[in-house]
C-alpha cells in the first residue's frame, strides 16, 4: 500500500508540472522534455519528433525514471562549435528546426538542443532496398569529405551489401586511429538496428562541426556502418512482426548467425558460409576492426562471447579470455538505455536480464555465430545487441527506439578509445606491422596493423604487456590502466642479434635476455582479395579440417569457384 501512495503521489507531481508551460525535464538516457500541454501525453519533445504514440511512451517515462532539471544551456538555440565556443546557429539551418505539435495543433518553434544533431528532420520509416541505398547515396553524396560509400559484396539475390564509412579522412586508414564497424539487420526480420543504424548515418554527418562531442567521434574514429548484412531476409518479413522467423534467413535458407566457422562444432549450417557470411569475413580482415557491434531484435540485452561451450549446453556460463572486458563493453551498451539495466522482460514469461547483459551461452548455446568468430579470428571485439522486445515494430514506434537507442550507440563507439594503445616501431621509428601483443594472464593476442599502430582493450588495471616481432628482441612494459580514455604506449623493437645457424630456420629463436621464445603463428590473413560471385570458401587440401582442433581456421580454406 504504502509503495502505491509513493506511486500516485509521484504521477500526481508531474501531473501537477504538466500544467506549467515549458517545464523541462530530462530522464535518465538524457532525453529531455517540455510539457506544454495540462494532458501530460501530449507533451513535446525536445527533438522534433510528433508521433502521438512516441509522446505518449515517453511521457510516461517521464514519470518512470528520476527526474532532473534540463541542463539550461540544452534548451536554448545556442549551439557549441567544435572548439566549445559557444555559437549561434545559422539562420538557414535553425529555420529547419520547428516542429509541429499535432496532437495540439498548435506549432511550436522548437530549437534542436546542441546535443541533439539533427539538421533535417529525420525520416522515421522503414527502408526497403532501393530506399536504403538511395538515403546512403543521399548522404554519401552530401557529405563527400566525411563519407566513403562501399559494397562488401551482394547478397544470395544480388543486392549490395552496402557500407558506408564516417571518418574525417574517409578512404585511408590514418595511423594511429582505431576502425570501428556496426553490422545490423542480419536476421531479416530483425530490423530495428538497420533503421537505427540509418538514423546514426545522417546524425554523426549533420552533428558534425556542430556538436563536440560528434565531431570529435568522428575526428577520432574511422567507422564503418552496414545497416543490412541481409538484405534479401528483410524483403520477405513483415512490418508488425513481434515474433516468428519470415525474413530471419537469407535467401538460401541459412541463419546467418549460424554460418561461420564455429571453433568447437562443424554441422550442417556452417560447413559451408553462404556469400553474406564471406563477404563480412573477407571484411571484417580487410580492415584492423578494433571493436564492433551485431544489432539484433526480439529481446533486449546485450550479448557478448562466447556463444557457445564444448559441452553445447544452454545455461551455462562460458567465459572467453576477455570475460571483463566484455561485460564492460556490454554494459557500455545497455547502461545508457532506459529499460536494459532495470531488466525489463519482454514478455510474462521472458528472462530478465542482470545489468541488461548476458554471455551468450548463458542464455543459449549457439554454434556458428559471428561475434565469436572475430574474436577468434581478428583483433574485433564484437557484442551482439537485441535491441527490443518486437522483432518488426511498427513504423510509428521507430522514434521511441532512437531515443532509446541513440546514447546507447554513441557510448559504444567511445569504447574504441579505452584500453592501451601506441605504436610498434623500429629503431629508425618506422611501424613494425604484424607484430604480436600480449597481455600476461589474458590467452587472447591482438596484432599491430600496417603501420605499427595497435589497440587493445582492457579494464582498468596494472598489466605486463609484451610485444614480439619477427626479427626483433621482444620488450615488456608494465602499464597503469584506467577504464576511460586509452593509455598511449609505444614498443620501440631492437633488432635481434644474429642467431646461431643452428637455430636459425626454425620456429624457435633464442633472444638475448635467454629464454627461448616461440614465435606466435602469423594471423590468418592470407583471404583471396578477388572474389568472384560464384566462390566460395571451402578446404583448401578439399577435406574439411577437424573441428574442435583449432584448424578449423580461415587460413586452411580458399575462395574457389563450386
Ligand atoms: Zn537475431
Amino acid at each position: 500500500m504504502g509503495l502505491l501512495r509513493t506511486t500516485l503521489l509521484v504521477a500526481m507531481v508531474v501531473l501537477v508540472d504538466c500544467q506549467n508551460n515549458c517545464i523541462t525535464r530530462i530522464n535518465r538516457a538524457g532525453i529531455c522534455y517540455e510539457f506544454n500541454s495540462p494532458n501530460f501525453e501530449d507533451c513535446v519533445l525536445k527533438n522534433g519528433f510528433h508521433e502521438q504514440q512516441a509522446l505518449a511512451h515517453h511521457c510516461r517515462n517521464a514519470i518512470k525514471f528520476n527526474q532532473l532539471c534540463c541542463p539550461s544551456n540544452s534548451l536554448s538555440p545556442i549551439s557549441t562549435n567544435i572548439h566549445g565556443n559557444a555559437t549561434t546557429l545559422p539562420i538557414s539551418d535553425r529555420s529547419q528546426l520547428t516542429t509541429t505539435n499535432k496532437a495540439t495543433s498548435t506549432t511550436a518553434k522548437t530549437e534542436l538542443p546542441e546535443e541533439d544533431g539533427f539538421i533535417t528532420k529525420p525520416e522515421f520509416k522503414y527502408h526497403h532496398y532501393d530506399d536504403l541505398e538511395a538515403f546512403m547515396r543521399r548522404f554519401s553524396e552530401k557529405y563527400p569529405h566525411l563519407t566513403h560509400m562501399y559494397t562488401i559484396g551482394q547478397s544470395v539475390r544480388g543486392r549490395e551489401l552496402w557500407v558506408i564509412e564516417i571518418s574525417n579522412n574517409p578512404r585511408e586508414h590514418e595511423a594511429g586511429e582505431p576502425e570501428f564497424k556496426y553490422v545490423g539487420n542480419m536476421h531479416g526480420n530483425e530490423v530495428v538496428g538497420r533503421e537505427m543504424l540509418l538514423l546514426l548515418i545522417q546524425y554523426l554527418l549533420q552533428g558534425y562541426g556542430t556538436s563536440e562531442r560528434l565531431t570529435n567521434l568522428v575526428n577520432t574514429t574511422r567507422i564503418h556502418i552496414m545497416p543490412t548484412m541481409n538484405p534479401d531476409g528483410f524483403e520477405a518479413a513483415i512490418e508488425g512482426t513481434r515474433r516468428g522467423t519470415k525474413g530471419r534467413h537469407n535467401a538460401n535458407g541459412y541463419d546467418l548467425n549460424r554460418n561461420f566457422p564455429d571453433q568447437y562444432f562443424e554441422n550442417e549450417l556452417n560447413r559451408i558460409q553462404e556469400p553474406e557470411t564471406l563477404a563480412v569475413m573477407k571484411w571484417s580482415k580487410s580492415f584492423p576492426f578494433v571493436l564492433s557491434a551485431n544489432l539484433h531484435g526480439g529481446a533486449l540485452v546485450a550479448n557478448y562471447p562466447w556463444d557457445n561451450n564444448p559441452q553445447q549446453k544452454s545455461g551455462l556460463y562460458s567465459p572467453c579470455p576477455d570475460d571483463l572486458v566484455f561485460k564492460k563493453l556490454a554494459k557500455s551498451y545497455s547502461t545508457p538505455h532506459p529499460d536494459m539495466p532495470p531488466a525489463v522482460p519482454c514478455n510474462s514469461r521472458g528472462l530478465a536480464f542482470a545489468d541488461g547483459i548476458t554471455n551468450g551461452a548463458h542464455w543459449y548455446s549457439l554454434n556458428g555465430g559471428m561475434q565469436d568468430w572475430n574474436y577468434l579470428h581478428s583483433n574485433c571485439f564484437e557484442i551482439t545487441v537485441e535491441m527490443g522486445c518486437s522483432k518488426y515494430p511498427v513504423t510509428a514506434d521507430l522514434p521511441r527506439y532512437w531515443l532509446e537507442n541513440k546514447e546507447s550507440l554513441l557510448a559504444y563507439m567511445d569504447q574504441v578509445h579505452t584500453g592501451v594503445k601506441g605504436f610498434v616501431l623500429d629503431e629508425n621509428n618506422n611501424g613494425i606491422s604484424n607484430a604480436n601483443i600480449s597481455i600476461e594472464g589474458i590467452n587472447h593476442n591482438v596484432v599491430s596493423a600496417a603501420d605499427g599502430d595497435y589497440w587493445r582493450l582492457l579494464v582498468a588495471g596494472n598489466y605486463n604487456i609484451t610485444v614480439q616481432a619477427e626479427g626483433y628482441e621482444p620488450v615488456t612494459k608494465v602499464v597503469d590502466i584506467t577504464d576511460f580514455a586509452a593509455t598511449q604506449v609505444n614498443f620501440t623493437m631492437k633488432q635481434e642479434e644474429k642467431l646461431d645457424p643452428q637455430t636459425s630456420g626454425t620456429e624457435e629463436i633464442t633472444t638475448q635476455a635467454g629464454p627461448k621464445t616461440k614465435v606466435e603463428p602469423k594471423p590468418d590473413d592470407d583471404l583471396n582479395p578477388e572474389i568472384g560471385p560464384n566462390d566460395r570458401l571451402v578446404p583448401k587440401n578439399g577435406t574439411r579440417p577437424k573441428p574442435g582442433t583449432g584448424s578449423n581456421i580461415i587460413s586452411n580454406f580458399e575462395f574457389r569457384a563450386v
